[in-house]
């Protein structure tokens, strides 16, 4: 600290007056009671407040009366005004327009005598701030009356101190500078209380706007990715369906190589009647394939029949395959195309062929041949 300075300028340093501002540069750490980290909204809001509050018990348990003057603390020695008229301090627009980070202490310097009620001012500030306490003095007292609007509306005590017209201007004893210095610290803190609860009000709800959006937004994509599978769900069920319905609607020849020999309804010596089906000659081991989808309901040997199989179609159709050499499916649903057995020669035979027959219902055996090309086939 500079004492030199504050002695010349006439500062009575040895009468106990601390030089509070130079302390506030040079001491003060700057998150905490300073002037210009209260003035930049860093104030410590629970410390200001337990500070006031135990300058108010303070006061309270001392009795201090609720006047407008100003404690003996707080009094301006003799001869800081003694040689000086003093006025009555009257804000104007200009004095009170809040001037923000220009009170540095080095201009405070400078002031002269009307610096010794700003010293009173910066004091009650900082012990409010728990500075006075800090620097080795007991806690300042200081009475905070209800003050009238006028007063209260001081915009800001660093304002005031920033502006060296209006600190002279407020330099008589015994004015209500350091009590309104409190009020104005009181309306500060208030404010400023006032100030943050609103901010974090606003801040919860544009969060909370902010998570509505987002989950809605969250919500469509799940929708459209739902709606989307659905889609996909069904696209492939009516495609499975569609080759489904295609194969069941199809129909093949029952060997794909052959020469067609006796058919329906001719007469010889091989058979009781008349024949009851259609010859279709081909090799032996010639694969005979189910003309349709169906389920086989007899297979074995029948007679003059030989090894026959039986499928009967969804409609009641029988299909009957006869002579096989040997039977592959016996039992079951097969589907078109599928092979069930092959070509053969037994039974009342004179060659290796596959003699068909189609029995609608099961019952009397009709023409092959009408019925298969009604079916789409070329034979
Ligand atoms: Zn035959």
């Amino acid at each position: 600290m500079d004492y030199e300075e504050w002695d010349t300028g006439e500062w009575n340093v040895a009468a106990g007056w601390e030089p509070p501002v130079t302390a506030a540069e040079e001491q003060v750490p700057p998150t905490r009671g300073s002037i210009d980290g209260w003035d930049t909204g860093q104030w410590n809001m629970a410390a200001g407040w337990a500070e006031l509050a135990r300058a108010e018990a303070a006061a309270a348990e001392a009795g201090t009366p609720e006047t407008e003057e100003l404690p003996a603390a707080f009094q301006a020695p003799a001869w800081a005004s003694d040689s000086e008229p003093q006025e009555l301090w009257n804000p104007t627009e200009e004095s009170t327009a809040p001037v923000r980070g220009r009170h540095r202490v080095a201009k405070q310097r400078t002031l002269g005598r009307g610096s010794a009620v700003f010293g009173v001012a910066a004091a009650a500030v900082l012990g409010v701030g728990g500075v006075a306490a800090a620097d080795g003095h007991s806690p300042i007292a200081v009475s905070l009356p209800d003050l009238p609007d006028a007063v209260a509306n001081v915009p800001v005590l660093g304002s005031l101190v920033a502006d060296s017209n209006a600190v002279a201007a407020a330099s008589a004893p015994g004015d209500t500078l350091g009590l309104n210095a409190g009020e104005v610290l009181r309306t500060r803190i208030l404010n400023q209380a006032q100030q943050q609860q609103t901010a974090a009000e606003q801040i919860k709800t544009a969060s909370a706007e902010r998570s509505a959006t987002k989950a809605a937004a969250a919500a469509k994509v799940r929708q459209e990715a739902a709606a989307k599978k659905k889609a996909a769900a069904e696209a492939a069920k009516k495609k499975a369906a569609a080759a489904a319905a295609k194969l069941a609607g199809s129909y093949v020849k029952p060997v794909a190589s052959y020469t067609l020999t006796a058919g329906f309804g001719e007469t010889s010596s091989l058979w009781a009647t008349i024949h009851t089906g259609q010859d279709f000659a081909a090799p032996t081991g010639t694969p005979i394939k189910a003309i349709h989808s169906g389920t086989i309901t007899s297979a074995g040997w029948a007679g003059s029949y030989g090894y026959r199989i039986i499928e009967t179609l969804d409609d009641g159709t029988e299909l009957w395959y006869c002579h096989q050499s040997s039977m592959i499916v016996t039992s079951g649903k097969v589907t078109t195309g599928q092979t069930i057995g092959r070509v053969g020669a037994t039974g009342n035979v004179t060659g290796p062929h596959l003699h068909l027959e189609v029995r609608p219902g099961g019952g009397a055996p009709i023409d092959p041949m009408p019925w298969l090309r009604a079916k789409g086939l070329v034979v």
